[in-house]
């Protein structure tokens, strides 16, 4: 870091806010966005809050055509006491550095990446939501601006974050969907950039998740690129089964994202003494459990919806409807006390709103 100032520019130009019932996600932003530029030799440098506009790039940057990209996403919420709270922001900031390092993008120095989320997410204070279920999402990401056409590690690049004001994910109260078992297209293979939140790996998912959703299924189950066998995650979330009273998630192996939700889950349901295992776990093991009548619950775990519940999985023609498609207890109860420990309902015994 050269200079670790936040120069601050304030718009002349305040946008209208939206009405909380017509909020949906990431399609309104604020008024302000926060840049830094990087330059090989120099560094990470002239960190700054500006009124929120277009980046201009040359049409040569290395982002447009090769993809050398990371991303960030997390929540800011009123908690009861009135306060703008981030949860486990530090964690958002490790994983950017792990994609960085995947990528090929310079390290940022965390604490100086996340005072600027938090700087900017005080000068927008006024743009978080405070219906019940809202919340401020915050975007960091990094672009590679280097205008050369040679596959290599751009020399430059330039880190922004951008805050939308999201709706409450669940309107009508947390409710199981219907998930198709993915056979086809996959999402990563170990080696390649699933661990790494970048974009490619969410371009590459969008084919499949297009076929399934004009089938009704809101997601895809993703299975392992190499057989096709072992579970990895559900859409853009990791993915937990309860069978025969043990919880179950695939265990992090190169092309499985780990997910802050994830680790949040481990987290409380090691201190409930709920017994949780990290292992492989194949489509085959979920339909024998199912079969058994093992199969307890199952579910998926981010950021966005924090807990959201599978009703049914459809597999090699099969409907495996799970918990009468009733939301399961666990879940309800991870559900319940994430959500209450962001928005300060309920205790922090970790420590992980700040
Ligand atoms: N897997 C993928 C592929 C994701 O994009 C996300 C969302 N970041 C997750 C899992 C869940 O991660 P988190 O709990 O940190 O939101």
């Amino acid at each position: 870091m050269v200079d670790q100032t936040v120069n601050v520019t304030l718009t002349e130009d305040t946008k209208q806010k939206p009405v909380a019932e017509q909020l949906e996600f990431g399609r309104v932003f604020t008024d302000h966005m926060f840049i830094m530029d990087y330059i090989e030799g120099k560094g990470w440098h002239n960190p700054r809050i500006v009124p929120y506009q277009p980046v201009t790039l040359d049409p040569a940057a290395i982002v447009f055509h090769y993809g050398q990209t990371v991303f960030e996403g997390l929540k800011a919420y009123v908690t009861k006491d009135g306060e703008a709270r981030l949860f486990r922001p530090e964690k958002n900031m490790q994983r950017l550095n792990r994609s960085n390092e995947r990528m090929c993008i310079p390290h940022l120095d965390e604490d100086v990446a996340l005072n600027a989320i938090k700087q900017l997410v005080s000068l927008e204070r006024d743009w978080i939501p405070t219906a019940p279920g809202t919340s401020l999402y915050i975007r960091p990401f990094i672009i590679s601006t280097e205008s050369y056409l040679g596959v290599a590690p751009s020399k430059t690049y330039q880190f922004l974050v951008i805050l939308s004001p999201v709706g409450a994910y669940y309107k009508e109260g947390i409710n199981p969907v219907k998930i198709a078992v993915e056979d086809e297209f996959v999402r990563a293979v170990k080696g390649g950039t699933g661990e790494a939140k970048t974009a490619g790996n969410y371009a590459s998912s969008l084919k499949a998740q297009e076929l399934v959703s004009d089938k009704g299924y809101a997601q895809v189950l993703w299975l392992d690129g190499l057989e096709k066998k072992y579970i990895e995650e559900v859409g853009s979330m990791n993915v937990f089964f309860k069978i025969n009273g043990e919880v179950v998630t695939p265990a992090l192996n190169g092309s499985i994202l780990e997910g802050v939700t994830r680790n949040s889950v481990i987290r409380l349901l090691n201190h409930w003494d709920i017994p949780v295992a990290e292992r492989k776990i194949s489509m085959e093991e979920v339909y024998e459990a199912y079969e058994k009548g093992l199969l307890e619950e199952a579910f998926g775990a981010g950021t966005a919806a924090v807990i959201s519940p599978i009703g049914e999985l459809s597999w090699k023609g099969e409907q495996l409807i799970i918990n009468d498609r009733v939301t399961g207890s666990v879940s309800k109860r991870l559900y319940d006390t994430l959500t209450g420990i962001q928005y300060g309902t309920e205790e922090d015994p970790f420590g992980w709103i700040e």
